[in-house]
């Protein structure tokens, strides 16, 4: 078997690296060596200054790929609430002004939602995946994961926005759902799992 070929995660995100690299094996055979950015500490942080989820995703990939020289991939995501007209969107992780700040950005969402009912606070998620070749071929998909938002926060698992998020047609917030059971039906698994064939058939010499 010839020597797998190396693509960079544009992250430092263990978790994700984790998630990525459970999809791409269970397709590639062990074909894709992926690597995140902890290989590569002098990368810069790329500004994500696109106004769509895929845009930012395209950013971080070609900066990744630019800067290494190597394969690269990236996603941007974020939660679209439809009475909120798509907000957060894109400035999902820094809604309540700090970057990640989990906690303050369910109280914020929260309170934006405060006088709206149950059954006007449907929302999704939205996953954006992009794959850039150092010779200039790009792949972009973009995947989203129907749901609403409760009406006070319950489980502990996951991360974000998960212990508001109920996913359409079960009555459980994601936060109480496994990592796998999530993935299965995820905005990020359904983007990871639809760009993983070009991955593969991109980068393998026999794909
Ligand atoms: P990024 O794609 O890493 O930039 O993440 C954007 C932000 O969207 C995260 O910080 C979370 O606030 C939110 N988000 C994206 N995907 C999820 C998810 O699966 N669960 C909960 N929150 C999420």
């Amino acid at each position: 078997m010839s020597s797998p070929v190396t693509l960079v995660l544009a992250t430092r995100n263990q978790g994700k690296i984790r998630e990525f690299r459970r999809i791409l094996d269970a397709i590639s055979n062990g074909a894709i060596n992926l690597v995140g950015l902890e290989e590569f500490p002098h990368t810069t942080e790329v500004e994500e200054t696109g106004s769509t989820f895929k845009e930012n995703a395209l950013l971080k990939a070609r900066s990744i790929c630019t800067e290494t020289g190597l394969p690269a991939i990236a996603d941007d995501s974020g939660l679209c609430v439809d009475a909120l007209d798509g907000a957060p969107g894109i400035f999902s992780a820094r809604y309540a002004g700090k970057h990640g700040d989990d906690k303050a950005n369910n109280a914020k969402l929260l309170r934006e939602l405060e006088n709206v009912p149950a059954d006007k606070r449907s929302a999704h998620f939205t996953c954006a995946a992009a794959l850039v070749l150092p010779d200039g071929r790009e792949h972009v998909t973009e995947e989203i994961f129907e749901g609403s938002i409760l009406l006070q926060p319950i489980g502990d698992q996951g991360f974000g926005y998960d212990p508001l998020f109920r996913p359409h047609g079960l009555a459980i917030s994601t936060a109480q759902m496994s990592a796998e059971e999530k993935d299965l039906i995820s905005h990020r698994g359904k983007s990871l799992r639809a760009i993983a064939p070009h991955v593969i058939s991109l980068l393998t010499p026999l794909g």
